[in-house]
């Protein structure tokens, strides 16, 4: 690729990727084909999400822009699983079986160029979530499918050892599945809350997380009957068994903080709370917690306190 053009590249997705960051900030998380159509990005007009196939490469580039992965119900197999290598790394199939159909080969221009790209992953009821930016790191042609490298995508809400760091094989895979699920599962599930924390109704989305009831390491799936949106104070105080949720949707605080004398922020923002009703649960009941998963983590929060 010529260095003009690979300027021009690179101007179009930096330029797409603070489109995205700005909307990200503004508590936009589900984006859909209509949201990304027609953009004015770096002088051009650029859609951002293939119409229909996973390999997105608008006529005016030369290499893929976008790839993208539907929603997948979580079931007997976990979405995402069987994408991810023994080396952490993604696994995303090529188009057809042909390596040199032309979607193919515009995503191997973007792996010459060192191109980054936007990962667009379908969230549970619908749209995607934008994962970026991720890199083509490699190809294993005879398998059909492209090597991807998602190290580069900031991930606020999962802790993730440094590269440098010797990991054990399997713990790489482990981690590398939560961080695909994370963003997604984030969208879904504050979408379902209408971002706002579940206990206080708090609304700001940089301070808000998608928490998981029974963990990811606990076999917890990444849907949304399995989550709460949560403030960073009230995600930290269920994590720590500081505050519980009963099964019937009440909140509890653990005895030893109830009695603790202290200022405003643990009165009003913790001891408050004690024995009310979740302030926000989603709409729909068939996105509400599950009560079973509720009630194994609030045997956990008796069980300590
Ligand atoms: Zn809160």
């Amino acid at each position: 690729m010529a260095p003009t053009n690979r300027m021009r590249e690179l101007a179009i997705r930096h330029a797409a990727f603070a489109w995205l960051d700005q909307h990200r900030a503004a508590g936009k998380e589900i984006f859909r084909q209509d949201d990304t159509s027609g953009l004015h990005l770096a002088g051009e007009t650029v859609r951002l999400m293939p119409t229909q196939q996973g390999i997105w490469k608008p006529s005016n580039l030369d290499a893929a822009l976008s790839i993208r992965t539907v929603y997948r119900k979580a079931g007997l197999a976990r979405p995402y699983d069987d994408t991810v290598g023994k080396d952490g790394f993604y696994r995303y199939k090529m188009r057809g079986d042909d390596p040199n159909h032309s979607d193919n080969r515009a995503l191997r221009e973007a792996r010459r160029g060192g191109l980054p790209l936007i990962w667009w992953l379908g969230v549970e009821g619908g749209g995607y979530s934008a994962l970026y930016p991720v890199f083509i790191r490699g190809e294993e042609a005879a398998d059909l499918q492209f090597v991807v490298d998602i190290d580069a995508a900031p991930q606020p809400d999962v802790s993730w050892p440094s590269v440098e760091l010797e990991i054990e094989p399997s713990y790489r895979q482990q981690l590398a599945k939560a961080r695909l699920h994370q963003r997604p599962f984030r969208a879904a599930v504050l979408e379902a809350y209408r971002t706002s924390c579940a206990v206080c109704s708090f609304r700001h989305p940089d301070l808000l997380d998608a928490a998981h009831i029974q963990g990811d390491s606990g076999g917890g799936l990444p849907v949304v009957t399995n989550g709460l949106t949560l403030c960073k104070m009230h995600h930290a105080a269920y994590d720590r068994r500081i505050l519980g949720i009963t099964p019937d949707y009440e909140v509890r605080i653990n005895d030893a903080v109830l009695q603790e004398v202290d200022g405003p922020m643990l009165r009003h923002g913790i001891q408050e709370f004690h024995e009310k009703r979740l302030m926000v649960l989603p709409e729909r009941r068939s996105q509400r917690p599950d009560r079973l998963l509720l009630e194994e983590r609030y045997d956990a929060f008796r069980a300590a306190g």
